[in-house]
């Protein structure tokens, strides 16, 4: 149980492959509030280790909007394509002990498994190759934990993912892998985001587990859909947020999260709406479905 006086230490942790855009807005926003109404440090991490699909400038981008929209992070922004070793130099390790193998099916080889790996290469031992994927075991036990907001979500590896991969084909460090190992060292206890990560969250346990690190609170916020049921995106519209247009972004996003702000707030400068935000932050009036349902246009405030 966290006290107010616990030690919290939230994160965003966009990807730079597009610009910030009303959905991640809402994650931002979401994990800034929490942070802040618990007195708590929130941090911004750039999770750009996909080189090829980074996109130019959009790091840039996301930090000049989370600013313009008030959302200011404490100390450095980490870049993990800034410290890729220490990544390898885990998965060497678990190479060494056993707990990690090379692999070398290709997507077709896999594509009748519905994406869940079945065990192909684990016992092959295949030489050391960069051309290979590293994959990393798991357990038949069940993985699971309570979510702030969705409640208990389980999954049980073996049968539900299979052992999964820490180390693409093409060499980029997989995504669990290094979220895990960033939240670890920079002491995240407190993770918001949107709820598309739910059925990533118990492999991530798995790798807390084997890192010998607590697992952080989880809290996954419904995604952002349009009415005729896609995930709201670049292609349907949802544009690049606009920093011109931030307190009406803010006040779009408040009212998307249920948070009810008043009518006053619509105009207001960002300071004066975060401030308000921070002191009415209530979590439990989020919808706890999976979606926020939008027209594909986007929030009326915004059109
Ligand atoms: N980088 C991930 C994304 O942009 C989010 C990682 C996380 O919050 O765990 O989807």
């Amino acid at each position: 149980m966290v006290t107010p006086h616990s030690p919290y230490l939230g994160r965003f942790a966009p990807t730079p492959s597009g610009h910030l855009h009303f959905g991640s807005l809402l994650a931002a926003l979401a994990s800034y509030l929490d942070a802040r109404a618990r007195q708590g440090l929130w941090l911004v991490r750039m999770e750009d280790l996909d080189l090829p699909r980074n996109k130019p400038g959009a790091a840039d981008h996301i930090l000049q909007t989370l600013a313009a929209h008030g959302l200011t992070w404490d100390g450095e922004v980490l870049a993990q394509s800034e410290h890729e070793p220490r990544y390898q130099r885990q998965i060497d390790t678990w190479l060494e002990q056993g707990l990690a193998y090379y692999c070398d099916c290709s997507r077709s080889d896999l594509a009748a498994h519905k994406g869940i790996y079945p065990g192909t290469c684990r016992e092959r031992h295949l030489p050391p190759s960069p051309q290979h994927a590293v994959r990393l075991r798991v357990s038949s036990e069940e993985l699971g934990f309570t979510d702030r907001l969705q409640g208990y979500f389980s999954q049980q590896l073996e049968r539900q993912t299979g052992d999964f991969v820490i180390r693409r084909r093409d060499g980029v460090i997989a995504y669990q892998l290094a979220v895990v190992m960033d939240d670890i060292a920079q002491g995240v206890t407190d993770i918001v985001r949107g709820a598309d990560l739910l059925d990533s969250t118990p492999r991530q346990l798995w790798l807390y587990r084997l890192l010998g690190a607590p697992a952080p609170t989880y809290l996954h916020i419904p995604l952002m859909m349009a009415r005729r049921g896609e995930k709201l995106s670049k292609r349907l519209g949802s544009a690049p947020i606009e920093a011109s247009q931030a307190p009406a972004s803010l006040f779009a996003a408040l009212t998307a999260l249920c948070q009810q702000p008043p009518a006053r707030m619509r105009s207001a400068p960002v300071e004066q709406i975060l401030a308000w935000a921070v002191a009415h932050w209530q979590p439990q009036q989020l919808p706890a479905r999976h979606e926020i349902l939008m027209d594909a246009q986007g929030p009326t405030d915004l059109r």
